[in-house]
């Protein structure tokens, strides 16, 4: 099976939506995770970006970790995790920016180190979910900010009814992703073909 029929099946036997806007895939991807879907997310997201010059994969904590790296292990590239929140040991020249939470609707200090984002480099970011999209803008303004620039995204589910992809697309990323929802509600969750 590809892995892209891999993780429908699993949205649709594992996944819950809570509501019409927020999708609980915690049995497969945010607490509970199958590393061998991950495995075949991260071959796809390769699959799909081997061609581009790409140098750096990044992230952010936590649920972006498990496809992050599987893509960067299939690159062959370093990843960079991107940090929610600042810690008496994150120390040095960090770069931050606030970003609003689609789920806990309150805002953190997205930050990273300037040392792992070297200037001049071309950044993929892999995240779980995109829904409105201020994560990933979050993640362009600290590449920006770093001197890098990302040139593609790839999203493991993209809520397509909410406007992140067309934002990103319209700032001229290549935006890929696996499994693209049109709509959900306790009766079921339904793909863009
Ligand atoms: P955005 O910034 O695009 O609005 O939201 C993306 C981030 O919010 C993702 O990194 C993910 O952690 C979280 N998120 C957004 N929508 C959902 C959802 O339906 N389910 C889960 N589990 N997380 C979501």
């Amino acid at each position: 099976m590809n892995p892209m029929q891999m993780l429908k099946e699993a949205i649709l036997s594992k996944g819950k939506a809570i509501n019409q806007d927020v999708l609980l895939v915690d049995s497969f991807l945010n607490h509970q995770v199958d590393v061998s879907l991950m495995k075949a997310v991260g071959d796809a997201f390769a699959a799909h970006f081997s061609g581009q010059s790409i140098d750096r994969v990044v992230t952010i904590e936590s649920s972006g970790i498990a496809p992050a790296s599987f893509t960067a292990l299939a690159m062959g590239l370093p990843l960079v995790i991107m940090k929610k929140q600042t810690s008496k040991i994150l120390k040095g020249d960090l770069l931050q920016t606030t970003v609003r939470s689609f789920t806990k609707g309150t805002e953190y200090e997205l930050t990273a180190k300037r040392e792992f984002l070297p200037a001049g480099e071309k950044l993929l970011l892999i995240d779980d979910f995109l829904a409105s999209g201020e994560a990933a803008f979050g993640v362009l303004n600290l590449a920006q900010q770093a001197g890098c620039e990302v040139t593609g995204v790839g999203i493991v589910i993209e809520k397509a009814f909410q406007p992140g992809h067309d934002r990103l697309v319209r700032a001229g990323l290549d935006v890929c992703s696996l499994a693209r929802v049109k709509s959900m509600s306790e009766k079921g969750i339904e793909f863009v073909d």
